[in-house]
């Protein structure tokens, strides 16, 4: 048996990208420039990858919604062009994609909370942003309440707070809507205070973790502590693998693998997908995280496909295909099961 072949290139579905904060904030961006984000649309193509999540991304503060709804209307924009993306809203057109040679499906969701509710507006207005994008990109598959900072909903990852009162009425507003909360970007105290406000409530709210690695393995408050990971599981949500170095290990790229192979042996095999978190990343300023991705997990053209393939000898077919595709529309598939 030739040990050094490659593994038939499997499907890929993505929990996250910031592609629209690319094209609706960087002078002179296209998406078909592969050379400036790893989820450009011919690396999409190249890669398999059948369903991209796209974040609608803002920071907390002052125009954080006129910022959100820029990406909003150009998903929509995207969506509606001839150019091979189509958007995923119901699981007969995520089966249709997924089939389909050379298609691309696309979900919008939101990250942070801040793109469809100011600071200092009512929560009925932010609601109505909030109905307004769910209209306009026809599905959100989640929300992430908050960034890095905290906001009026709780308390961001590098930060030590909980929920608030205005948290608590969001989650309350989700109860039902068929989106998932993502905890990607919460505090530990915020995540579980979430918890317990969706069991007190019993809130039907699903729970992801969308482009974050395991503490245990590298730490970092942008990853997984054991307990969420538990709890992830325990609910049946998706843990996305996330390729940028500051979150896999400063050093060693072989450290993602650790990563995927420690969720599967806590038990995350049904649940585990990925997450790359690619983005533009030549306006930063922070020298400390350059480069931002270890040079093969830098684009989606190979490297999701790099490191099914690294992993063969230590998964067997059927958890490459789970963490590639299957858990990733197995959740979608039962979150939109019924409408
Ligand atoms: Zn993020």
């Amino acid at each position: 048996m030739a040990s050094n072949s490659t593994t038939p290139r499997l499907p890929i579905v993505d929990m996250h990208c910031d592609l629209l904060v690319y094209l609706t904030d960087v002078p002179d961006s296209d998406m078909n420039k592969a050379e400036e984000i790893g989820c450009s649309l011919p690396n999409l193509k190249e890669g398999n990858v059948k369903l991209q999540v796209m974040a609608m991304y803002s920071a907390t503060g002052a125009g954080s919604t006129q910022y959100a709804a820029l990406q909003r209307d150009k998903f929509r924009e995207l969506a509606d062009a001839d150019n091979g993306l189509t958007a995923v809203t119901n699981v007969e057109s995520m089966q249709q994609v997924m089939q389909q040679e050379g298609a691309t499906g696309m979900v919008a969701a939101v990250e942070n909370a801040a793109g469809f509710c100011e600071e200092h507006e009512s929560l009925e207005d932010g609601f109505k942003k909030l109905e307004k994008m769910i209209e306009v990109c026809e599905r959100l598959l989640y929300i992430s309440f908050t960034h890095h900072t905290e906001n009026r909903f709780g308390g961001g990852n590098m930060t030590g707070k909980g929920i608030t009162r205005d948290g608590k009425m969001l989650l309350d507003y989700l109860h039902g809507r068929k989106i998932a909360v993502d905890f990607s970007h919460t505090s530990d105290a915020l995540a579980f205070d979430m918890l317990t406000h969706i069991d007190k409530e019993k809130l039907d709210i699903p729970i992801i973790a969308s482009h974050s690695n395991f503490r245990p393995v590298w730490e970092h408050n942008r990853n997984l502590p054991d307990e969420l990971t538990q709890e992830i599981i325990r609910r049946k949500g998706l843990i996305g693998m996330n390729f940028l170095r500051a979150f896999v290990n400063n050093e060693d790229p072989e450290a993602l693998l650790h990563h995927i192979l420690y969720g599967f042996s806590k038990g995350a095999g049904d649940v585990i997908c990925f997450g790359a978190d690619f983005f533009y990343t030549a306006d930063s300023t922070d020298l400390s995280r350059i480069p931002y991705y270890f040079k093969e997990h830098e684009q989606a053209s190979t490297s999701y496909n790099y490191v099914l393939n690294q992993l063969k000898e230590q998964l067997t077919k059927e958890q490459l295909e789970k963490l590639a595709y299957r858990n990733a529309q197995r959740f979608i598939t039962d979150l939109w099961a019924s409408g």
